[in-house]
C-alpha cells in the first residue's frame, strides 16, 4: 500500500539498528521508541493514539523477555506488530446482516469522500461474492449529478437504482425506495445519502431522519484517507451524531500518509470495515487489521 511506504521504511530503519546489536539495554529500547514515535507522527497518526501506542510497546519491550532475548529486534517487531493489529481493531469486522431481508445499509459521509462510488462498489461486491440481489436508493438530492452518477454505476454493475429526482424530500425517497425493495424482495438495500463540504446541523438532521425511518442494520461512514487527520475528525463528528456502525476508508491508493487507518478505530471506537483502493468497481476490499499491520511493517 502506497500510503505506508514512508512509515514502513522508517520503522524498518529504526528497528534495523537493533539488529546489529547483540543484547539490548533499556536505553536502546527508549531510543528505538523515540524513532517509532516520530515515524508514526510523520505518517499522520493521531497524537494521542501515538502516545498510547508508544507507551504500551515501550513497557512491553522493557519487560525482561526482550532484554534477555538473543533476538531483541525480532521481539520488538513482534510487539509492534501485535500492537498495530490491536490499534486497528484486531479482527476484520463483517458487514451486519439482518435476520430477515432486506439488510439495510445507509451510506453517509462528506461530499467527495467517495460515498456514491463506494455504495456501488459494495453493491457489486455483494452481488459477486454473496450472490445477493442488492437495490440502491439515490437520496443525495444536493450534489449535482449524484443521482445520475449512481444510475450510471448501477447500470454498469446491473443493480437497480431507485430515484425520484432532486425535488422530493430525501426521507420520502427512502420511504418509497424501501417499499419497492421490499416488494421486489431484494435482500440488500444500499441508501446513498447527501454529503456536504463539512459537517453541519442541517445535514445531520436529515441523516438522523433517514436513520429513524430506515432503521438501518449498518451505517457506513465513508471517509477520504487523503485528508489525514481531518478524516479522523470527520469520523468522530459523524459518529457522535449518528452512532455509525463502521467506516470505509477510501483513496488508500492515493498519495496519502495513511495515518487515518491507524487512528480511526482508536478515536471513534468504530471499526474500519472496508478500504477503497481505486476508482474501479472492484477496488473495494475487506479491511484486515493483521494484514495491514504486516504490510506496514514490510
Ligand atoms: P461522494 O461525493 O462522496 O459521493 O463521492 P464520489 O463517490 O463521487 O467520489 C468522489 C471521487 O473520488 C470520484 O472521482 C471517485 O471516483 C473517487 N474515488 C472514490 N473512491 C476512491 C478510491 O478508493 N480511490 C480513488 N483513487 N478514487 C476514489
Amino acid at each position: 500500500i502506497v500510503a505506508f511506504e514512508g512509515l514502513t521504511e522508517r520503522l524498518q530503519n529504526a528497528i534495523g539498528k537493533l539488529r546489529r546489536k547483540g543484547k539490548i539495554s533499556e536505553s536502546d529500547v527508549k531510543e528505538v521508541m523515540r524513532e517509532i514515535r516520530l515515524a508514526l507522527l510523520e505518517a499522520d497518526v493521531n497524537f494521542k493514539v501515538v502516545k498510547d501506542f508508544v507507551k504500551t510497546v515501550r513497557s512491553r519491550a522493557i519487560g525482561a523477555e526482550v532484554l534477555e532475548s538473543l533476538t531483541p529486534a525480532q521481539q520488538i517487531v513482534k510487539i509492534v506488530n501485535e500492537e498495530l493489529v490491536k490499534v486497528m481493531g484486531e479482527e476484520a469486522a463483517p458487514l451486519n446482516k439482518s435476520a430477515k431481508i432486506p439488510t439495510i445499509i445507509m451510506m453517509v459521509g462528506l461530499q467527495g469522500a467517495g460515498k456514491t462510488t463506494t455504495a456501488s462498489k459494495l453493491a457489486n461486491k455483494l452481488k459477486k461474492e454473496k450472490n445477493a440481489r442488492p437495490f440502491m436508493i439515490a437520496a443525495d438530492v444536493y450534489r449535482p449529478a449524484a443521482i445520475d452518477q449512481l444510475k450510471i454505476l448501477g447500470k454498469d454493475i446491473d443493480v437497480p437504482v431507485f430515484s425520484l429526482g432532486v425535488d422530493v424530500d430525501p426521507v420520502e425517497i427512502v420511504r418509497q425506495g424501501l417499499e419497492e425493495a421490499k416488494d421486489k424482495k431484494n435482500d440488500y438495500v444500499i441508501i446513498d445519502t447527501a454529503g456536504r463540504l463539512q459537517i453541519d446541523e442541517k445535514l445531520m438532521q436529515e441523516l438522523s431522519s433517514i436513520k429513524e425511518l430506515a432503521q438501518p442494520d449498518e451505517i457506513l461512514l465513508t471517509v477520504d484517507a487523503m485528508t489525514g487527520q481531518n478524516a479522523v475528525e470527520v469520523a468522530k463528528g459523524f459518529n457522535d451524531q449518528l452512532d455509525v456502525t463502521g467506516v470505509v476508508l477510501t483513496k488508500l491508493d492515493g498519495d496519502t500518509r495513511g495515518g487515518a487507518a491507524l487512528s480511526i478505530r482508536a478515536v471513534t471506537g468504530k471499526p474500519i470495515k472496508f478500504i477503497g483502493q481505486g476508482e474501479k468497481m472492484t477496488d473495494l476490499d475487506v479491511f484486515y487489521p493483521d494484514r495491514m499491520a504486516s504490510r506496514i511493517l514490510g
